[in-house]
């Protein structure tokens, strides 16, 4: 699979099919919590930067084999709505795979603009991020493109709340020491209420970042986060949910198509696959064995990531 990953284990959607739609790494930002790495490209030019139609056609071959997923997520190596046919490929998921929650995982800063808008109307779920609104809390947390600020990424997210009725959730990156003073929290609260998400969620540093240094947010300053940012619903991001069962053999490229767009750990590989632990090992220590992956130390573990 060559624009498809996974399923991997999302820790908010459950089981989930990712579509990538950019090669490594283009964005509109280049945040330094990015799981990603640094952006190779910093751009807002909508561009089609793999062929719409191959990506259909992998997802037509893949979807229609019914695999069990919770969720197919628009995620991988950038910002998603920069590829100018994100909203033919929603259009056939939603005709040709009804049953499959469409969610698009995005930055937002495309959507002051309405030809992006509207290309995402027919997902299920939008999740668009807000780390910061004061310009230089901004250029330090997410280090966006030139020209971009906060005011034009929060009148596109109040449009597309006034245009999607389907559920938005707003994603919040908690940056210990950057982002967390009341200031800047009061000033995301204020932008939250007028875009009126159906949710706000906090995230943290989960996977090794794009920048090294720099800290998770813990359990005490992510519930003061919550509670400041009442009376919104807000939830910290949990622990992962059930997983169905793989119906299938897990070969060595699903592993490294998971690897190749975050690092992972070894639970994140059980629990994406849904295979067992043993056979994860099988694969990873092979992977090692041959210098294709490295292993390191991070927050939640040791993290597999490409060499
Ligand atoms: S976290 Fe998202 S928006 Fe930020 S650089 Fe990575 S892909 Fe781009």
């Amino acid at each position: 699979m060559k624009y498809l990953f996974g399923p991997v284990h999302s820790r908010r959607f459950g089981r989930s099919l990712g579509i990538d739609l950019l090669p490594k790494k283009i964005c509109t930002m280049n945040c330094i919590y990015c799981e990603c790495g640094e952006t190779e490209v910093c751009t807002d030019a909508v561009f089609e930067y793999v062929p719409t139609n191959d990506v259909i056609e992998e997802l037509a071959q893949y979807l229609s084999t019914k695999p069990m997923l919770d969720a197919v997520t628009f995620a991988g190596s950038g910002e998603p709505t920069l590829h100018s046919g994100i909203g033919t490929i929603i259009n056939f998921l939603k005709t040709s795979f009804p049953e499959y929650r469409v969610v698009v995982l995005t930055n937002g800063s495309l959507l002051w603009r309405d030809e992006v808008r509207r290309a995402i109307l027919q997902a299920d779920v939008i999740v668009p991020n807000l780390d910061a609104v004061s310009h230089h809390v901004m250029q330090k947390i997410n280090r966006p493109c030139n020209g971009l600020i906060a005011e034009k990424i929060i009148e596109g997210l109040v449009k597309l709340r006034k245009e999607f009725s389907k559920t938005i959730i707003l994603e919040v990156f908690i940056v210990p020491g950057i982002n967390d003073h009341l200031d800047e929290l009061e000033r995301i609260r204020e932008a939250a209420l007028l875009i009126h998400p159906d949710c706000v969620q906090l995230n943290t540093i989960d996977r090794p970042p794009a920048v090294e240094g720099i800290e998770q947010a813990n359990c005490v300053l992510l519930e003061r986060v919550k509670n400041f940012f009442s009376p919104l619903c807000v939830e910290i991001i949990g622990s992962a949910k059930d997983f169905h069962t793989q119906e299938k053999p897990v070969e060595f490229e699903h592993v490294l198509a998971i690897i190749k767009r975050r690092p992972s750990t070894k639970e994140d590989i059980i629990n994406g696959l849904g295979i067992h632990p043993k056979e994860a090992e099988k694969i990873l220590d092979e992977l090692l064995r041959k210098g294709i992956i490295d292993r390191k130390k991070g927050v939640r573990g040791e993290f597999y990531s490409l060499r």
